[in-house]
């Protein structure tokens, strides 16, 4: 069989976390069909990319932590992920998805919706067109959304609670990975640890996992990761720990005592695993953070605004800062900002982590990456949307040298694969799917800052999604070669 694209002369990262090896990545028909040396055959029609014994060709990155769920139709060339060379992404994280659709939600809106479930959500996408593979978790919050109501905080009857783990369920046989919460969020935040095992159970039944955006990440960090833990025994599923932080300088160094915790219990027979990105700044809908009641001045001095619809001017600039140049106490201008029409979009950007914890958080064999980017171009996002998975080659690979490069790439590949149930991927072997990226590891770096977020890396070559070129240095092929995979199948 003659080559539809060859790698020559590569460093060859499998995605194992073993060492290099030089030689050729060829692929025929969306698979690699042969690894290393001895010669493949080439005709005129294959695509012939030369690493010059210099550049690594690994396994696509894989991001465990994204919220593209409405993105793979806004942004179907995915191009803050290409170009970090990702090739696939988990959405519907911190328990919002797409489906099921609730009416009036930003998800749906962006698409005009038109489905009710994952199956739905599949044609949707697949009839556009996306640059890279998706892997779903259905979110705790949507469901209840759907079940219960968006604002109601009581807690579900019997009746509810069985159609909220019906839905899990169902969401498993239409593909999905497994359940999503995120417990600081309306409404999931008025879910008991009973609701949310019994909706994780309907996870479990399809051989899913549990994934979460915990109760606190800052003083009770360690109980909320205690909640996790149990959710996982009670509903019989394994557990991943979503954006894995310390926040609040008072919590600098609790990371340590948090993965110690997971240790014991992993120990203990659980399967509990994580991810986190590799910045010292959160960011999220500032709604959910504070009021105009709620707000102190020392928030503001800590949050910057990223996207605000109602006040563009205010993006890239600290609350504080924005306050006293309106003439307005803090309160008066989150008040202002969160009353106004498109306000409760609003997202901020908090700096409140230590760069140690991000150290010991790197350092744990369990750890992935994942960029938690919010795909809003309007704004100045966070840089993580652009910059996270270069920057962990950039500071913890090279700079810091916490990591190898080997183990960097097991990381962010064969471990996430193998956690969320991307069959065939992952791995670079004979017969998987040919989702490659190659980067240079002296040059990959993140450049997307926080007053310039939105700037692709340097030392990525080129990108492979399904077979095909969707990324030639720094320029997007156009190529939409996506799919969203069925959990453990493909
Ligand atoms: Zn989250």
């Amino acid at each position: 069989m003659l080559a539809d694209l060859v790698v020559r002369n590569a460093l060859i990262a499998d995605g194992s976390g073993g060492p290099l090896a030089g030689g050729d990545v060829a692929v025929a028909e969306g698979r690699i069909v042969s690894l290393g040396t001895g010669r493949v055959a080439a005709g005129p029609g294959t695509t012939e990319l030369d690493a010059r014994g210099e550049l690594v060709c690994s396994p696509g990155f894989i991001d465990t932590h994204t919220h593209d769920d409405a993105a793979l139709i806004r942004y179907p060339g995915l191009e803050f992920k290409v170009a970090q060379g990702c090739t696939s992404l988990v959405i519907g994280n911190c328990g919002f998805s797409a489906f099921p659709a609730v009416g009036g939600d930003d998800i749906a809106a962006v698409a005009d919706a038109g489905w009710t479930d994952l199956d739905g959500y599949r044609r949707a996408v697949t009839a556009r067109g996306f640059t890279c593979n998706a892997m779903a978790l259905i979110g705790h919050n949507t469901i209840r959304m759907s079940v219960i109501g968006a604002g109601d905080p009581r807690p579900a009857s019997p009746r509810e609670l069985a159609a909220m783990r019906a839905q899990a369920r169902r969401a498993m046989e239409q593909g999905a990975c497994g359940l999503s919460t995120g417990l600081i969020y309306r409404p999931g935040k008025w879910a008991s640890t009973e609701e949310i095992a019994e909706v994780a159970r309907g996870a479990a039944e399809g051989g899913g996992l549990y994934a979460s955006h915990i109760r606190n990440e800052g003083d009770r960090l360690l109980e909320a990761v205690g909640e996790a833990a149990r959710i996982g025994r009670e509903a019989g599923c394994p557990v991943h720990i979503s954006h894995h932080k310390a926040a609040g300088r008072e919590n600098w160094g609790r990371v340590r005592d948090s993965l110690a915790v997971i240790d014991e219990a992993n120990s203990a027979g659980s399967d509990i695993t994580l991810d986190f990105y590799p910045y010292i700044a959160s960011s999220g809908p500032m709604g959910e953070y504070v009021t105009a009641d709620t707000v102190t001045q020392e928030w503001a001095e800590r949050n910057q605004f990223a996207n605000c619809p109602p006040f563009p001017a205010y993006q890239g600039r600290r609350v504080s800062a924005v306050a006293a140049a309106e003439g307005l106490t803090v309160s008066e201008l989150v008040g202002r900002v969160l009353t106004a029409p498109g306000g409760p979009r609003t997202i901020t950007i908090g700096f409140g982590m230590s760069e140690q914890d991000l150290i010991t958080n790197i350092s744990h064999p369990r750890m992935m990456i994942g960029s938690d980017g919010i795909p809003d171009l309007d704004g100045m996002p966070h840089p993580r949307l652009y910059g996270t998975f270069p920057r962990v080659f950039a500071e913890y690979v090279r700079g810091r040298a916490v990591i190898s490069l080997q183990e960097a790439v097991r990381r962010m590949t064969s471990l996430p694969a193998a956690r969320f149930g991307l069959a065939g991927r992952g791995l670079l072997a004979p017969g998987a799917h040919a989702d490659l990226v190659v980067f240079d590891p002296a040059k990959i770096r993140d450049l997307a800052s926080y007053t310039e977020p939105k700037q692709e890396p340097e030392g990525v070559h080129w990108v492979v999604v399904n077979g095909q070129v969707v990324f030639d240095h720094g320029h997007h092929t156009g190529a939409r070669p996506g799919r969203l995979l069925r959990f453990a199948t493909g």
